[in-house]
């Protein structure tokens, strides 16, 4: 349920009013925008009821939510979510930003060659995988802590955040150091590793589920926001379909129907979602253009060598070129489609 608030409710009838709800056992959440202040309530509001609601004088209006999803859902807070991931670094609300490196940490020489290009060409954050989710236990499993160091070399030569998958609950000191918690979409409901992430404040990349619906991929997103933390980036990385000429199939509606349906910024991953490296600068393009907050693409230095993911992955040079298209777009949605 939400309550909308007149504007400029003077605070102490907006007190009185929290007072009442106070006996009903729900979670409270107020979010103060710039036409619009809303509590919203959390739990069993069957008991609550509207028209008494809408005697207090501070109440404007009382709807009910038919989603099973709350916090991360848009009637509960009508302005966009904006991230910050580092100092000036921040996604949604119209700011958009490329993630990009390596499918997999693999030496020091790799990540450190390939951050220092991709960022020449534009990109705002290093991602690079440590703890690698396989489908066969004989393919390369990462370097696990010892790619977490090597990020943060990185990071140290560059000065770019780090974007990294975590697999377990368990690992978490060891992400210290890490910007942005990255969820895997084999995990997306490994629900007790997303009530741990929920716990901490780093942000998270939640990417979406091989075979789930955006409704199940926003309760993941609602495990996450309803322990405390609100820092939630969500990943669309492409489906399990029929065809089999992609990797995946990249679900490019699911940008405008969760921009409809939630607060939290978008990104697309062109990488994952085809597998094909000569698809990945068209649907990134197409990304931009149609209202994503940013893009996460897999770049390598030596991609026919790379230890995983090598026919997705762009080289520098493509992805400087891709990037430079990227922008064009960025620049034509935002002024020209606005
Ligand atoms: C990755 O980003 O390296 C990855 C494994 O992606 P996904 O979880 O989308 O398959
Ligand atoms: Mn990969």
């Amino acid at each position: 349920m939400v309550i909308i608030l007149k504007e400029n409710a003077p605070a102490v009838e907006v007190q009185a009013l929290e007072q009442y709800l106070e006996a009903f056992d729900l979670q409270i959440k107020e979010t103060v925008g710039e036409h619009m202040s809303i509590l919203g309530l959390i739990g069993d509001t069957t008991a609550v009821d509207i028209d008494t609601l809408l005697t207090f004088p501070c109440v404007e209006d009382v709807r009910r939510i038919q989603e099973p999803y709350k916090a991360v859902n848009k009637k509960f807070h009508p302005e966009p979510t904006v991230v910050e991931v580092a100092p000036g670094i921040k996604i949604g609300g119209g700011n958009f930003q490329v993630i990009a490196g390596p499918c997999s940490v693999e030496t020091e020489e790799q990540i450190i060659e390939v951050a220092e290009d991709v960022k020449k060409s534009g990109a705002t954050m290093l991602r690079g995988g440590a703890f690698k989710p396989r489908t066969s236990p004989y393919s390369f499993q990462g370097l696990r802590a010892n790619g977490l160091e090597l990020l943060e070399e990185a990071k140290k030569a560059t000065g770019m955040p780090i974007v990294t998958e975590i697999m377990s609950a368990a690992h978490l000191p060891l992400f210290k150091n890490v910007d942005v918690i990255q969820v895997g979409a084999r995990n997306m409901q490994n629900f007790e590793l997303l009530k741990a992430l929920g716990k901490q404040e780093k942000p998270i990349l939640l990417k979406r589920g091989l075979a789930n619906t955006i409704e199940e991929w926003l309760m993941s997103a609602e495990y996450i926001m309803s322990e405390g933390n609100p820092n939630i980036i969500l990943c669309e990385r492409g489906i399990r379909t029929f065809e089999t000429a992609t990797r995946n199939t990249l679900d490019l509606s699911a940008i405008p129907v969760l921009k409809e349906k939630t607060h939290l910024p978008v990104i697309v991953d062109p990488s994952h979602a085809t597998g094909v490296r000569q698809y990945v600068e068209p649907l990134a393009i197409a990304a931009a253009a149609i209202g994503a907050d940013g893009l996460i693409i897999e770049v390598h230095n030596d991609p026919q060598k790379a230890l995983c993911d090598g026919a997705q992955s762009l080289t520098p040079e493509q992805f400087d070129n891709t990037m430079k298209k990227i922008k064009k777009m960025r620049n034509f949605v935002t002024t020209e489609l606005n």
